[in-house]
C-alpha cells in the first residue's frame, strides 16, 4: 500500500468505534496524532469525552448477555479469525503502527505476529477455562466451582505497542465471555482502530468490543470507574497513573489488573559468554528505541569481565543504524515525542554533570533529514552511581547506564534495591548460580541468558510497584474470570 492510500484510509474524523459502527465524538472535536520520525500531523482523530464513554458502557453492558453466554468455542473461533485477519494485513498494520508511534518496521511486523498470538493462544484457554468439583466436607453436600466472566471490562492501553498491549488485554477478555470497552493511548489511536474492523470482520457482534479515542484520558476513564455496570479495570502504563486509577477503583471495588513501570537491572556475571550477554542486553535495551517497561535499565558488570564488555557492548551500540522507522534497514527509531525526547536527555544530562562518562552518543539527533524528529542517538554511560536520576527513574529511551560490581550478593542487593520489580536479566554459564540468581531476584519475569523472554503462553507481570495481576499465559484468563461456588444439598436416598 502507497503512503498516500494509507494516509486516506487512516485519515478519519470518526474514529470512535461503538455498538458496531464508526462515529464522531459528541463534542465533534478532533485531535492530531503526529508522525515522531518527521513531526508530521499523520491524521486528525475523535476526542471522545466522558457522554462517548457512557455511550460505549451502554453497548458493553448490552451485549454482554448474549456473547456471555456463547460456547466458549464460538468465541474462540472468531478470535482465531481475527488473528489469522491480522497475519494477513501484517504489512499494512506495521506501516500504520510504525507511522504513529516510530518503530522500526522489522519490529513493528514482529509485534503484529505477537499481538495475534494472543488472540490465538486465548482462543484456546477460553476453551480450557474449566471449573473444579470440589470433594465434600459432609455426606449431604456436593460443591461445585464455576468460573464465569466478570462482566463489562474497561481497557486502558499504553503507546509503545500500539496492537501488542490491547490484543492482550482485549483477547483473555473476550475469550472469558467479557465485554470491553477500549481507550488506547492519545499518541497511537491508529493501530487500535485497525484492529477494530478487524474485529467486525471477523464476526465479532456489534458491542462487544467497543473503541473511544481521546486526548482526555481522565474524562473517560473517570466516566468508567464511576460507572456501576464496568465491573474491572485493566490497564499498562506508567506506575503514577495505574496508582491513581487504584485510588478510583476502590469506591466501587471494582477489579483491577495493573502493569506497570519498570527499572530492570541486568547482571553480567564473570563466568558469562560475553559475546551472549551483549547480544541479550542489546535486544532487551535497544529494542522500540529503549521505550519497553522490560527495558533494560541499569546494566550490573562484574568486574573480571567489565572491560571486556564495555568495549564489545558499545562497539555494537555505534553499530546501530538509527532511522526513520518506515525504512526497511532502520534499527533504532525516533522516540514517540518531544515530551520522551526530553526527560531522555534530562537523565543523560545529569548522569554527565555528575560525572558519567559518555562512551556513545549522549544527545539528540541534530544533522539531515533525521533532526525534524525526536531522535536520540544510542548511548552509552560509564562512571554511573547510584544518586543519579537515570538509576531511579524509568528513562524510557536508548541510554544504556554500565556499573560495575564485586560480588553475586553485592549485584543481588543493588539488583534489588527499587520500588520497581517488572523484569530482571542475568547472565551467566553457571547454572547454580543462575538458578540462585532467579531466586533472589525480586522480579515478576526473569530473563536468564535471555534478552527477551515474553510470548502470550507465559505470565507477564510485576512485583512491587509494577503492577498487579498477570497478563498472558493461563494466568492471563482468570483476571477476567469470577470463581462461584455452588453448594448443593443432596438428600439421602429413600430406603
Ligand atoms: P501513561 O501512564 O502516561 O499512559 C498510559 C495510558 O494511560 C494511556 O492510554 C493514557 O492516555 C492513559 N492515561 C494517562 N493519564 C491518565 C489519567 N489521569 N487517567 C486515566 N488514564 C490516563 O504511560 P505511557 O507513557 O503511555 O506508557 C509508558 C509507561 O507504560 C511506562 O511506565 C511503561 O513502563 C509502562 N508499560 C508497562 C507495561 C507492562 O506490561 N508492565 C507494558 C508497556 C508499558
Amino acid at each position: 500500500m502507497s503512503d498516500a492510500a494509507l494516509h486516506e484510509r487512516i485519515n478519519t474524523e470518526q474514529s470512535l468505534f461503538i455498538n458496531g459502527r464508526w462515529s464522531e465524538s459528541a463534542s465533534g472535536r478532533r485531535f492530531p496524532v503526529f508522525n515522531p520520525a518527521t513531526g508530521q500531523v499523520v491524521a486528525h482523530v475523535s476526542d471522545g469525552d466522558a457522554a462517548d464513554a457512557r455511550r460505549a458502557v451502554d453497548a458493553a453492558y448490552a451485549a454482554f448477555p448474549q456473547w456471555s453466554r456463547l460456547p466458549a468455542y464460538r468465541r474462540g473461533v472468531m478470535l482465531r479469525q481475527a488473528a489469522a485477519l491480522m497475519y494477513e494485513r501484517r504489512d499494512e498494520l506495521a506501516r500504520t503502527l510504525t507511522l504513529e508511534m516510530g518503530k522500526p518496521i522489522r519490529e513493528a511486523r514482529g509485534e503484529i505476529s505477537y499481538a495475534a498470538s494472543f488472540l490465538e493462544w486465548f482462543a484456546g484457554e477460553g476453551e480450557r477455562a474449566y471449573g473444579d468439583i470440589i470433594p465434600p466436607m459432609a455426606p449431604g453436600k456436593r460443591h461445585l466451582v464455576l468460573k464465569q466472566p466478570v462482566g463489562v471490562v474497561a481497557a486502558i492501553t499504553p503507546w509503545n505497542f500500539p496492537a501488542a498491549m490491547v490484543t492482550r488485554k482485549v483477547a483473555p477478555a473476550l475469550a472469558a465471555g467479557c465485554t470491553v470497552v477500549l481507550k488506547p493511548a492519545e499518541q497511537t489511536p491508529l493501530t487500535a482502530m485497525a484492529l477494530m474492523d478487524i474485529f467486525a470482520e471477523a464476526g465479532v457482534p456489534p458491542g462487544v468490543i467497543n473503541l473511544v479515542t481521546t486526548n482526555d484520558p481522565a474524562a473517560v476513564a473517570d466516566a468508567w470507574l464511576s460507572d456501576h455496570r464496568v465491573r474491572k479495570i485493566t490497564f499498562t502504563g506508567s506506575t503514577e497513573v495505574g496508582k491513581l486509577l487504584m485510588r478510583k477503583a476502590a469506591d466501587q471495588v471494582k477489579r483491577v489488573s495493573l502493569e506497570l513501570g519498570g527499572h530492570a537491572p541486568v547482571i553480567v556475571f564473570d563466568d558469562a559468554d560475553v559475546d551472549k550477554a551483549v547480544r541479550g542486553t542489546m535486544a532487551s535495551k535497544f529494542r522500540n528505541s529503549g521505550q519497553t517497561c522490560v527495558c533494560a535499565n541499569r546494566i550490573y558488570v562484574q568486574k573480571g569481565i567489565y572491560e571486556r564488555f564495555a568495549e564489545k557492548f558499545t562497539a555494537a551500540v555505534r553499530n546501530l543504524r538509527v532511522g526513520d522507522g518506515l525504512s526497511e534497514d532502520a534499527e533504532v527509531g525516533p522516540l514517540v515525542d518531544e515530551a520522551a525526547l526530553e526527560k531522555v536527555t534530562a537523565h543523560v544530562e545529569d548522569a554527565v554533570a555528575r560525572g558519567a562518562e559518555l562512551l556513545a552518543g549522549g544527545r539528540r539527533v541534530t544533522e539531515g533529514e533525521l533532526a525534524r524528529g525526536w531522535f536520540f542517538l544510542p548511548t552509552v554511560l560509564a562512571g554511573v552511581r547510584d544518586d543519579m536520576r537515570i538509576m531511579r527513574e524509568e528513562t524510557f529511551g536508548p541510554v544504556a547506564p554500565l556499573i560495575p560490581f564485586e560480588h553475586e550478593a553485592e549485584a543481588y542487593e543493588r539488583a534489588n534495591d527499587s520500588p520497581y520489580g517488572l523484569a530482571a536479566y542475568v547472565f551467566t554459564e553457571n547454572i547454580s548460580r543462575g538458578i540462585r540468581a532467579a531466586e533472589r531476584l525480586e522480579y515478576g519475569i526473569i530473563g536468564l541468558n535471555d534478552g527477551t523472554p515474553s510470548t502470550a503462553q507465559v505470565p507477564f507481570g510485576g512485583f512491587k510497584e509494577s503492577g498487579i495481576g498477570r497478563e498472558g499465559g493461563p494466568y492471563g484468563i482468570h483476571e477476567f474470570l469470577e470463581v462461584k461456588l455452588v453448594g448443593l444439598a443432596v438428600d439421602e436416598e429413600p430406603r
